[in-house]
């Protein structure tokens, strides 16, 4: 039984420390999506962060593979040693052309999001005018599709999502997305996108991040109580993880350079006053307590592997 771990997040530094990813493996997760990059980070930071997440990598292969197969995770779980893939946040670092998507994917990115909660020349983000897909951005659909890359939603406008969802040829993902209807915040999203989703052949991996599950210190029974809702909504093969733990390591700023407002991206209108929704994340342990939290919120031990992994080592094998 493969456990996936759809998002998590190391400082964007080429020396981050992948102790955290030791954490994760060690509390049974045998694949896990970090990100590379977002719309508010310039393509040197990017390049650099890519760069040194794979030397790493390469230097401890007895720790891990950067897989570009479900057959490199499913070894890597028989080996004992964990499977690593990247993530883009965001459509900018494409300079508007869709050939950089094979380059990137070249590179290690196996999950693309078109926008960072703003909107840009692709597409629209979850925090600003409601806008579609751009002209542009069903080529980069077509292009995310050609490459065998997962195509995320997460961080995408309502509508722009809806239309990413309708136009590609393969199944999309949320890798980190909560249901509207059980907390009211600006990342969180509705039956219509998660039954779009649904229809993709795709899966929405809850969160663990404080805000998005309306919990202050959230533990493994809440993020399953979210995935229980999105199984009964739509089936248990539609459900997925990504706690989205951000692993802060301190003398590492990754703060993009120049001007940088973080109130632009993450606006307290949306739901990030911290003051009333503080961001925390559930510890690297909830993936010992998931399987057990998602039976009691009503699934069988079957049901439960489907969400830790098996529902997207199925759309991996159809995408990849
Ligand atoms: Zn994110």
């Amino acid at each position: 039984m493969v456990h996936w771990e759809a998002h998590a997040c190391l400082p964007l530094h080429p020396q981050a420390d992948f102790a955290p990813l030791d954490r994760l493996h060690a509390a049974g997760v045998n694949y896990v999506s970090i990100n590379i990059g977002m719309d508010m980070n310039p393509l040197a930071q990017v390049m650099s962060v890519i760069g040194g997440f794979r030397r790493t990598i390469a230097a401890h292969p007895d720790r891990y593979v950067l897989a570009s197969s479900v057959n490199d995770i499913e070894r890597a779980a028989t080996d004992g040693i964990l499977a690593v893939g990247f993530d883009l946040e965001g459509a900018m670092p494409l300079l508007e052309q869709p050939a950089m998507v094979a380059l990137y994917r070249d590179l290690g990115v196996r999950q693309m999001h078109f926008a960072y909660n703003r909107n840009n020349s692709v597409a629209g983000g979850c925090h600003d005018d409601e806008r579609g897909l751009t002209a542009l951005g069903r080529r980069m659909v077509t292009a995310v599709n050609a490459a065998g890359v997962l195509m995320d939603c997460s961080h995408t406008g309502r509508r722009c999502s809806l239309e990413i969802m309708a136009a590609s040829a393969k199944p999309v993902i949320f890798s980190h997305s909560n249901p509207l209807a059980l907390v009211l915040h600006g990342r969180n999203v509705t039956d219509e996108q998660i039954r779009a989703c649904a229809a993709t052949g795709g899966v929405v991996c809850v969160s663990g991040v404080s805000g998005f599950l309306g919990t202050r210190t959230p533990t493994a029974d809440d993020v399953a109580r979210h995935a229980a809702y999105v199984a009964r909504l739509v089936g248990v093969e539609h459900a997925g993880i990504g706690l989205d733990i951000s692993f802060h390591q301190h003398g590492l700023d990754d703060t993009p350079p120049g001007n940088f407002d973080a109130t632009w991206w993450w606006p307290k209108s949306a739901g990030y006053d911290r003051s009333i929704s503080p961001m925390t994340y559930t510890p690297v342990e909830t993936w010992q307590a998931l399987a057990s939290a998602l039976q009691r919120a009503g699934m069988t031990s079957d049901e439960a592997a489907l969400v830790m992994g098996g529902n997207m080592l199925r759309v991996a094998r159809r995408v990849w």
